[in-house]
């Protein structure tokens, strides 16, 4: 796919954004028999931004119960994708601990009987199944876990690469190196995209723009909504020691602020951090960073060299009451939003794909929108 070369002067669905839910949408569409779609993306590279930099895991209770609803309804896509999607295995169960440090036992009961009433599974441990599992922690300091066995570890370059070449294949047109800036309503419809290389006429625009969708929703005339646009850094490095194919489930402790998960003899690991951040290109904070080696030293064994690490920081995006901006805007018809997914972009990208194309097509979806729904804010 090459930058520029192939920008289309007509298309009835323009999707701003090739990110992960750029291309789920553009996939969801495509194999509903909608193939007339642009997706652009400013960068000229893919997945420059937040899908570059996850920690590509699905954990069935994440965020809020808006999120874990979606997560739940894209599992059955991630474990068993349709014939022919992609030859990369896109899901691995490796199981989650989500752990509660000394005084915080209580969150995690509440936790467990919540995923309970979702019908999530999920185990009740104490410091001795803490140990059992991942043997690198200090368990001491921790007090009980919530262990949900079906989170597992996604694929993320192989699932959105995934998603653009089937989309790709099934007649959508990508287009790097493209910025979106804007549209043209006549009698209250869009009528056209203005973008970096021309205009396109279309009909229908889709934000999956990132940090940008608040941005992008009021350069095409949409409800002008404040999106939370929060800071995570994530650092990996290879882990001395232990053997090459240890694979561990996925540790979470949000009193202590750190998770981390073992791959193939790599750590990656987060302080969970979640300062508001200019939309943008998310920098690194080294100090962070520092502090993050510091905090892993104390709640854990592993060992790793400070000279081996390499960080990224990345955005996760929300909206104003941390929940997801999904649906059709309010304001302006024709306009779609597909962001707002916090740190849950990967792991519900197949609902959210599912949600907007059976919105634009206007087909059933099994999914209720309601609580990820943009109009949900008040004008
Ligand atoms: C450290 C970290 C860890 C995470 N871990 C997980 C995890 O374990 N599991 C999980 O499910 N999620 C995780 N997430 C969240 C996940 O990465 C995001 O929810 C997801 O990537 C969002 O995808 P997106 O397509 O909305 O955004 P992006 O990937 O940022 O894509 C948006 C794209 O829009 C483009 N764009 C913006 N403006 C314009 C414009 N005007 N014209 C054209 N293009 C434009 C941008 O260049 C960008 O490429 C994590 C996030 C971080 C930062």
């Amino acid at each position: 796919m090459k930058a520029g070369n192939n920008m289309k002067s007509s298309s009835r669905i323009v999707i701003v954004g090739a990110g992960i839910l750029g291309s789920a949408v553009a996939y969801e569409l495509a194999r509903r028999g909608e193939t007339d779609i642009v997706v652009l993306e400013a960068e000229a590279e893919f997945d420059a931004h937040s899908t570059g930099r996850s920690a590509a895991y699905f954990i069935p209770m994440y965020e809020s119960q808006s999120f874990a609803a979606l997560s739940k309804a894209s599992i059955g896509f991630l474990e068993n994708p349709p014939e022919g999607f992609s030859e990369d295995v896109l899901f691995r169960r490796d199981g989650a601990l989500i752990a509660a440090g000394i005084g915080f036992g209580e969150q995690i009961t509440e936790e467990v009987a919540t995923a309970r009433k979702l019908g999530l599974p999920v185990e009740l441990l104490d410091r001795n199944g803490i140990k059992e599992w991942v043997p690198a922690v200090n368990a001491e300091l921790f007090e009980s876990a919530a262990y949900y066995p079906t989170a597992g570890e996604i694929d993320v370059a192989a699932l959105v690469r995934a998603y653009r070449t089937n989309a790709q294949a099934l007649g959508v047109t990508f287009v790097r190196g493209c910025r979106f800036l804007g549209t043209q309503v006549t009698q209250g419809r869009i009528t056209r995209a203005l973008t970096s290389q021309g205009d396109i006429v279309c009909e229908n625009v889709v934000d999956a723009a990132g940090a940008w969708a608040a941005q992008v929703a009021g350069q095409a005339g949409g409800r002008a909504l404040q999106s939370l646009v929060l800071r995570r850094h994530l650092l990996q490095a290879p882990v001395s020691g232990l053997p090459a194919d240890a694979r561990w489930p996925f540790f979470r402790c949000q009193s202590l602020a750190l998770y981390f998960k073992l791959t193939d003899g790599v750590l990656s690991f987060s302080p969970m951090d979640a300062d508001p951040s200019p939309v943008g290109d998310c920098v690194i904070d080294a100090p962070r960073v520092a502090a993050t080696l510091a905090t892993l030293s104390k709640l854990t064994n592993f060992k790793i060299g400070a000279a081996d690490i390499r960080a990224v920081a990345g955005h996760r995006v929300f909206g104003s009451d941390h929940g997801p901006l999904i649906g059709e805007d309010p304001q302006q018809k024709g306009l779609y939003w597909a962001a707002g997914m916090g740190g849950c972009g990967i792991m519900a990208a197949p609902a959210v794909g599912e949600m907007i194309s059976a919105a634009l097509l206007n087909t059933p979806s099994a999914i209720d929108p309601a609580p990820s729904r943009i109009a949900r804010f008040q004008p």
